[in-house]
């Protein structure tokens, strides 16, 4: 029997017959509407629970499969699906150490991903210095903010095979910012098997053939 794939965003649980949402909270910013809307699915469905993820997400967990497509009705919009993460530090939004914007550029940033249908995952950090709080060496893309501008980093990885990422543009604006990380993507999308995230990718083409597409 043929089975109906499941919405984008929502998982199949461990435990049989149940299923997670992952909703668009972009950043870990949470409106008080969405929170209020969230709590209210939670108990009228009754589900088990909500979940913070490592990338700034929340899971709504134990839908069960009869309800799940009532349960993203209630959410509306709030139910959409973030497809590829950002993370982004608050930047000069509050940290004094900041100096660049990086819940600006965060946002742009994951509006642009979200219009994209790449090979596999890509993770984003945007960190608004170079401590780099938002982990962006090892992040698919990574974005450093320095004193004249934006450091665009490509093909990092946090798994098991830890690859520190690339850099391939730095003082540039956010406009220039999201141009570089668009011409590396298109020749990611390009040229990379299907589920070949960027760290592997890189390590197979070489990185000259990425720096070579952003001019
Ligand atoms: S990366 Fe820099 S700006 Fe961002 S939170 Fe860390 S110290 Fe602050």
């Amino acid at each position: 029997m043929k089975t109906e794939p499941l919405p984008e965003g929502v998982l199949a649980q461990r435990q049989e017959g149940l299923y997670s949402i992952t909703p668009r909270v972009a950043l870990g910013r949470i409106t008080l509407e969405q929170l209020n809307i969230i709590n209210s699915v939670v108990q009228e469905f009754g589900l088990s629970g909500v979940r913070v993820t490592a990338g700034q997400r929340l899971k709504l967990q134990g839908v069960p499969a009869d309800r799940l497509h009532e349960v993203i009705r209630r959410l509306g919009p709030v139910g959409e699906f973030c497809k590829y993460y950002v993370q982004a530090c608050p930047g000069t939004t509050a940290c004094r150490l900041a100096m660049q914007d990086s819940m600006a550029m965060g946002t742009k940033l994951e509006e642009f991903l979200n219009t994209l249908s790449l090979p596999a995952k890509v993770k984003a950090g945007v960190s608004g210095c170079s401590m780099c709080c938002s982990e962006s060496f090892v992040r698919d893309i990574g974005l450093v903010g320095k004193k004249h501008g934006w450091t665009v980093v490509f093909g990092g990885n946090a798994g098991k095979r830890v690859r520190i990422g690339d850099e391939l543009a730095e003082n540039l604006d956010e406009d220039e910012a999201l141009r570089v990380i668009g011409a590396a993507l298109a020749c990611y999308e390009r040229e990379a098997k299907q589920r070949e995230r960027t760290a592997r990718f890189v390590e197979r083409v070489g990185i000259e053939m990425v720096r070579s597409s952003i001019k």
